[in-house]
């Protein structure tokens, strides 16, 4: 479809006039990005971001609580029987030290959707109980491989060296099967509008609805129903964090976020995977898990926000904690919200500025169009 609305909704001075009374990210919460994308997160291993999300987000909520595997909440109004959800989840991708050889290098496992393809001579922080330990993916020179023996990175493959020559050697630094192990690579903006670095997947959407929580309060938006800022952990092994969480909290409806690939990049084929562009502002899925009736309302509060969005056609599942939501605790009519981004699950993730603050306004604008105890079924 066509990503945004028609250009009539943007005349040249609308940008401009509306970035002077509705500024998004401040320098504040830049800072705030950046500490959160650099803390690494993997699966299974989310607390310490989870920490810096809560205490960040605490001044803009009524109250926090968390369950027995880290997914964080953050309540407005908890006294209020009508409960919605905006989510988003914690967890990155990482390795797992599976197999240490006699010689001292490290077989791994996967814990998420790690790409074997990325890992040759990029630099690693193996997590232990004795802090980080660096180590690197080692490979054999480009002068000793020919067309023949020029292996192609595998899982079974690709190997850490941390500087040891034996096990015991390994295990000295701390190191031991079941640590996990996270990329180095740090935040850093390209040409003033691209945020790069690694897990925007899926820590972009966690400092998204805590931004969202900042504006309702810093805005006085009084909402007419419990708001559940949820953090969920888990989503890379298959939306584990928030099978647990829909449970718990029992809601009435539900906004998810998450990232989506842009297909304006080299090799990337739209036949596949559809039209999308960084900078054409939010896409917004249509399958079956995703509620007609939460759609229409996202829809219309992007085109009366002068919003610009993107959509896009899902199979059988979107892929995201948003199955989650839908067929949960007997099913909660749920949205998803979606931000493009480029090269997903490398270390160089990348997404657009303006796309991360129309993903804040349109969570904001379709907040503010909700209704406590509307009826959402389909047949009534
Ligand atoms: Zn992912």
């Amino acid at each position: 479809m066509a990503k945004q609305p028609s250009g009539k909704k943007h005349s040249p001075s609308r940008p401009a006039s509306r970035a002077k009374t509705d500024p998004i990210l401040t320098r504040q919460s830049m800072a705030f990005m950046e500490r959160y994308l650099n803390n690494a997160s993997p699966t299974g291993f989310e607390s310490s971001g989870q920490r810096l999300w809560l205490d960040y987000i605490k001044p803009w909520v009524d109250t926090q609580f968390t369950d027995p595997y880290g997914t964080a909440v953050g309540v407005i109004n908890p006294g209020a029987k009508y409960k919605v959800v905006i989510e988003a989840h914690a967890d990155e991708i990482s390795w797992f030290v599976h197999y240490i050889t006699k010689e001292g290098f490290i077989y791994l496992r996967r814990n998420g959707g790690s790409d074997h393809m990325i890992a040759p001579s990029k630099r690693v922080n193996i997590h232990t109980d004795k802090g980080l330990v660096k180590a690197i993916f080692g490979w054999p020179a480009i002068h000793v491989r020919n067309g023949k023996n020029d292996p192609a990175p595998s899982p079974e493959n690709i190997f850490l060296d941390c500087g040891c020559a034996s096990k015991e050697e390994v295990e000295k630094l701390g190191i031991h099967v079941g640590c996990v192990v996270t990329y180095e690579d740090e935040f850093m903006v390209l040409n003033q509008d691209t945020f790069v670095g690694r897990a925007l997947d899926n820590r972009m959407g966690g400092f998204m609805i805590a931004e969202v929580a900042r504006l309702l309060k810093e805005r006085k938006v009084k909402l007419p129903f419990g708001l559940y800022i949820t953090n969920s952990v888990q989503e890379e092994v298959g939306l584990r964090g928030a099978e647990m969480i829909v449970e718990r909290i029992r809601p009435d409806l539900a906004l998810v976020t998450d990232v989506t690939h842009d297909t304006q990049s080299p090799m990337m084929n739209k036949i596949q995977s559809g039209d999308i562009a960084c900078g054409k502002g939010p896409v917004l899925s249509y399958g079956p898990a995703v509620h007609n009736n939460v759609l229409k309302k996202v829809v219309a509060a992007a085109t009366a926000g002068k919003i610009p969005f993107q959509r896009a056609a899902v199979s059988r599942a979107t892929g995201t904690d948003t199955d989650a939501f839908a067929y949960g605790a007997a099913g909660v009519p749920s949205a998803l919200i979606s931000l493009p981004l480029r090269y997903m699950h490398t270390t160089v993730e990348s997404v657009n500025r303006q796309d991360v603050e129309n993903v804040i306004r349109l969570m904001l604008a379709t907040l503010g169009s909700l209704k406590a105890n509307e009826d959402l079924r389909y047949i009534k």
